[in-house]
């Protein structure tokens, strides 16, 4: 892993802010004039926060980062989904992708703008159908670099974001306190200011962080990537399912949801793989167990994977089956605005653009 040379600006709460100024001689206030400057007014350069004290502005920029994930690509239009391929400042790759505000989303009507962030460069847990995890991890991003993508979508974009779904590169979990402190500075009054409601976290189920989230003080949402009813099925396309298996994240997810906390499941249906009576039967019975949504997604082909979506009549089935159970569940139709297909395939698609088009 390449270390980054500062610490990042943007990765900072207020009050870690306000000790660092502090210890450096300066009025507590000064701390909330810097997040006005980074989160309000949208100047990251301390060279520009033009009420501070020269010899401060200096000091910031000598000991933080605050240079911009650099906008190498934007494919899509303004009322379709929009992707933003970005060059972080050791020359990795990522991929933010704007939804535009969508009549169905995790089956409510939303009128919201939802940005979907990448935690990762890259995924170590290689779910089989997947492309985010085809080449392996390369490194965690800081929460400097996932606040950043926020920041930059909307100032390229010229939209506002109301809702985050991490459901972008990466497994969220697998980079726990960088998604943490991300999710606060985006929380945050005097940050991003977006409601923990509309904060949505996506896990391929990592058991132990699921217990830990359980503990945290902010409300935000989780989803989980169950994908597979039984054991025998889950572990055929997740590998993480043999380090935590379905009795093992069950019980993790009994224990979140003990702790007044709802858990939404996310389900793509892969044609002759998961898509099948038992399985809908079974899932039904889980999200009971959990009193969890469902969200069933039509598998989104991968070039080079071998995996296909069900035809529409068996998609459908499916759904049935689960609204017999009287489970709430809604299967996803509008492709331009399926935020898995828009995010779960962002590996391939930034290999392929890189290999391509980029310099290096
Ligand atoms: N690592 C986390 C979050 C990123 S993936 C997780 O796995 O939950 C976000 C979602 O996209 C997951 O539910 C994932 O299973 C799904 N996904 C990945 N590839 C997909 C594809 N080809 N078609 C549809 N959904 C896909
Ligand atoms: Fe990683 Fe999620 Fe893709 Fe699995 S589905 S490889 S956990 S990004």
């Amino acid at each position: 892993m390449l270390a980054l040379a500062k610490p990042s600006l943007h990765s900072l709460s207020l009050d870690e802010l306000a000790a660092h100024l502090k210890e450096h001689g300066n009025p507590s206030y000064r701390a909330r004039q810097v997040a006005d400057w980074l989160y309000k007014k949208r100047i990251a350069s301390p060279d520009e926060m033009t009420d501070l004290p020269q010899v401060l502005r200096s000091h910031l920029a000598e000991v933080f980062d605050s240079s911009k994930p650099d906008a190498v690509r934007t494919l899509g239009s303004k009322d379709t989904t929009q992707k933003f391929l970005f060059r972080l400042r050791d020359g990795n790759l990522i991929e933010s992708v704007l939804i535009p505000a969508s009549p169905a989303l995790y089956g409510e009507a939303s009128d919201r703008r939802t940005i979907c962030v990448s935690s990762q460069v890259g995924c170590a847990y290689g779910c089989k159908f997947c492309a985010s995890g085809l080449d392996g991890w390369t490194r965690n991003l800081d929460a400097g670099e996932i606040v950043q993508q926020l920041i930059a979508v909307e100032e390229k974009s010229g939209e506002r974001i109301d809702n985050v779904v991490f459901m972008g590169m990466g497994e969220p979990l697998a980079n726990y306190e960088n998604l943490l402190r991300a999710i606060r500075i985006i929380n945050a009054p005097w940050g991003l200011g977006i409601g923990a409601r509309h904060i949505t976290v996506s896990t391929s189920g990592l058991a132990p962080q699921i217990r830990k989230l359980a503990e945290e003080p902010t409300h935000f949402r989780l989803a989980l990537s169950l994908h597979g009813a039984t054991d025998e099925v889950r572990s055929q396309i997740m590998p993480v399912n043999r380090k935590y298996p379905l009795a093992v994240l069950l019980e993790a997810c009994d224990y979140y949801v003990q702790k007044k906390r709802r858990i939404m499941f996310e389900y793509i249906l892969i044609a002759d793989v998961n898509d099948t009576d038992e399985q809908a039967h079974k899932l039904a019975k889980i999200a009971r167990r959990l009193s969890a949504k469902i969200n069933l997604i039509p598998y989104n082909t991968v070039e080079g994977l071998e995996w296909s979506r069900p035809s529409r009549p068996r998609q459908e089935h499916f759904h049935s089956i689960l609204r017999e159970h009287g489970v709430i569940s809604t299967l996803r139709r509008e492709k331009g605005h399926d935020i898995a297909a828009a995010c779960g395939q962002l590996r391939l698609q930034t290999r392929r653009e890189t290999d391509v088009r980029l310099p290096a």
